[in-house]
């Protein structure tokens, strides 16, 4: 049957993988026949402390499906722990054919609050975290002519969102890392994909209730579960996806989009060239006919998730 067992004799990296949307991304690769290296610090949202726990747990609820699995504990932001973690993977299962880029924190403060530290610690964690697993199994992915990129970027990175500076610098650098995997690496068949996941999740519980309108919101994103981005991560893996790659799905319950890609979108033009004067008079009246609006997420998404 078409979808049973698409990941059979492949091996995957899942970083963050003990809880939220990466757990369910791990079990479900395993589900589908992969062998899993379910890496989780076990941190707070923010970032901060360690607990084997979590992806403990994702190893042995994989065990019980039948396919196997092992535990990494260390933070995606080290560049030599990541190297550690393809090394795992090759060294319990012989390969690695999948990565999943899917660690995160948040650290979200309004920008004129923003601490060094807010900055430092988001973007090590996903941009840098992302770049360091992905370089790690790059030489293998060239190596063995395959290999599969899994990126998660956030729509507050891609459209915008309030107090995250930090996190979509990272998230839309993410989209940025991918694209250039997918055109550096076509040539050894390895694919790069993002996916933009809505889910509910303890990261989305730090989003602060100030008001009832907030409240629901929030209550409508918690009927979003982790589990429903798993699919889409589970064919971006699989042979099936041979001519995805370089793309941006989002994912929310049961729906997903394909997500654009920046292009031009109107032009003007003066033989003689501008003057800071003829691009007020001339170039900007007319471009501001397409300007973007300052949207936030939840502006474009502006419809109950089906
Ligand atoms: P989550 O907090 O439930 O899971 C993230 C996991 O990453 C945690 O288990 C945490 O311990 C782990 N982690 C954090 N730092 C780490 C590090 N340095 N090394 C290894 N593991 C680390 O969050 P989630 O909502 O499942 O988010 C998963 C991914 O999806 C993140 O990249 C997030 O930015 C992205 N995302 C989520 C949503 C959403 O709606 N939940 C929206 C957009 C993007």
């Amino acid at each position: 049957m078409a979808g049973e067992k698409m990941l059979e004799g492949k091996v995957a990296l899942v970083t963050g993988s003990g809880r939220g949307i990466g757990r369910d991304m791990a079990l479900m690769m395993a589900a589908h026949g992969a062998r899993v290296v379910v890496n989780d610090l076990g941190g707070t949202a923010g970032g901060e402390g360690e607990d084997r726990t979590p992806a403990m747990e994702v190893v042995s609820e994989i065990k019980d499906l039948g396919s196997d699995a092992v535990a990494n504990y260390d933070s995606v932001a080290d560049f030599q722990a990541a190297e550690g973690m393809v090394q795992q993977a090759v060294d319990a299962f012989g390969r690695i054919d999948i990565v999943v880029n899917n660690a995160g924190i948040l650290r979200d403060v309004i920008f004129h609050k923003m601490t060094e530290e807010d900055w430092d610690s988001v973007i090590n964690v996903h941009l840098k975290g992302s770049f360091n697993t992905s370089r790690a199994a790059a030489t293998r992915f060239r190596e063995q002519q395959s290999g599969a990129f899994i990126h998660m970027t956030s729509t507050s990175g891609l459209i915008g969102n309030f107090g995250q500076a930090n996190y979509a610098a990272a998230k839309l650098g993410i989209a940025g890392l991918s694209k250039s995997l997918a055109l550096d690496m076509e040539r050894f068949g390895v694919r790069s994909n993002c996916i933009s996941p809505f889910a509910w999740s303890r990261m989305i519980g730090t989003i602060p209730i100030a008001d009832e309108t907030q409240a629901a919101r929030v209550e409508k994103i918690k009927q979003m579960v982790p589990a429903k981005i798993a699919p889409v991560a589970v064919f971006l893996a699989s042979e099936q996806a041979a001519n995805v790659t370089g793309q941006i799905f989002g994912v929310r319950n049961n729906e997903i989009f394909l997500m654009g890609q920046s292009r031009p979108l109107r032009s003007v033009h003066r033989g003689e060239g501008w003057t800071p004067e003829t691009v007020a008079e001339h170039a900007m009246p007319s471009l501001a006919a397409s300007f973007y609006p300052l949207d936030r997420s939840q502006d474009v998404f502006s419809w109950d998730p089906v």
